[in-house]
């Protein structure tokens, strides 16, 4: 049987199921999981080398038939060659993220390439749609990684963008599960991506420190934070608590990236340094408590999606 949505038929991909594009933790084997598993897997670019990038599709599209992407963060300093790269390998799908659509929109879909924008708001979803993408990923103030500054939750971002965007939209932040799939699918969307959950995977090139940590963050383990900067959910370590003790001492903006520094997402997510890196991770953390392949969780998402619609039929639904 055919089952087809807005996303699925976009995509050609079997469930609207797509694994968000994680720097340090999104490297071919996990997109290449999820695209096998008959979601989209997404190869996280923005902590890739030119020449890293080139070899990870290589080793993606030996690993999978089905259809992959790329996430592209605009603010990637050698971003002209990661999108010649793209180009020269035929990726079919990128998702462009924290910059503006349409610097790169046109040009990619004139090579054939589907165009999904990433964005925190509705103000910035409809700015994607005018500047031509095929589809939108609306995140919530939950997800892991960089943010919006307004904090708006998935919750409330989901039915607001849904009510005037006229492309499929994907719902992403918070979502780790099939009844938070369903959920969304509720508010209004066509799909959902999913971060968190792959990284507690054997498939995710994240460092095993921080597979370990990701499965033991409580609720409330993660906050948003550095908005001077580029603002991120991480995982409230030792480093953050610096930032904290900077906040409180006053620190300007300057002082702030000092702070920062240089590759401490790659020291905390991919070297497992658990004190002094960047340890980005969203709320939905609090939830993960095992390290599982993708495939299962792709299935038990699903499965959990269908049992949560027949429940719909049960007396707690009858009103
Ligand atoms: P930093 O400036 O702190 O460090 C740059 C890191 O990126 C280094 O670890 C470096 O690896 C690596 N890198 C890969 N390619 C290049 C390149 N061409 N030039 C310079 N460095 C490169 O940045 P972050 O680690 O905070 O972020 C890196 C990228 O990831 C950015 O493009 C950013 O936009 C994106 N990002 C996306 C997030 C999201 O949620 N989508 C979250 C956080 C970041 P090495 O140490 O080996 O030199």
């Amino acid at each position: 049987m055919e089952n087809k949505n807005r996303i699925t038929s976009l995509f050609k991909i079997e469930f609207p199921i797509i694994q968000a594009g994680m720097i340090w933790c999104s490297g071919w084997r996990l997109a290449s999981a999820v695209s096998n598993a008959g979601g989209l897997g997404i190869i996280g670019s923005g902590s890739m080398y030119p020449e890293v990038l080139d070899e990870q599709i290589l080793k993606c599209k030996a690993a999978t038939n089905k259809p992959f992407g790329v996430n592209l963060p605009m603010l990637y300093p050698d971003i002209d060659k990661h999108i010649e790269t793209i180009i020269k390998h035929k990726v079919p799908i990128v998702f462009t993220s924290a910059g503006n659509p349409k610097t790169w929109t046109t040009h990619l879909k004139s090579h054939g390439i589907t165009v999904v924008h990433v964005v925190s708001s509705l103000k910035f979803a409809l700015k994607a749609q005018e500047a031509g993408v095929d589809a939108v990923v609306a995140e919530g103030f939950e997800a892991g990684g960089h943010n919006g500054r307004d904090e708006t939750t998935t919750m409330c971002l989901i039915p607001l963008v849904a009510a005037e965007l006229k492309i499929p939209l994907i719902a992403a932040g918070g979502i780790g599960t099939g009844r938070g799939m369903l959920a969304a699918m509720n508010l209004g969307a066509d799909a959902v991506q999913i971060g968190s959950r792959f990284i507690a995977t054997p498939e995710s090139s994240a460092h095993d420190n921080f597979k370990q940590t990701v499965i033991h963050t409580p609720e409330g383990g993660t906050q948003l934070t550095l908005k001077e900067l580029t603002p991120v959910r991480l995982i409230k370590n030792e480093f953050y608590q610096k930032v904290e003790k900077a906040y409180e001492s006053g620190a300007n903006v300057e002082e702030l990236e000092q702070l920062l520094g240089r590759g401490r997402a790659k020291k905390g997510m991919f070297e497992g340094d658990l004190t002094e890196g960047e340890l980005e991770v969203g709320q939905i953390s609090g939830i993960i408590k095992e390290i599982k392949p993708a495939a299962e969780i792709v299935a038990e998402i699903l499965n959990e999606y269908r049992l949560a619609i027949k429940e719909q039929q049960t007396e707690k639904f009858s009103f």
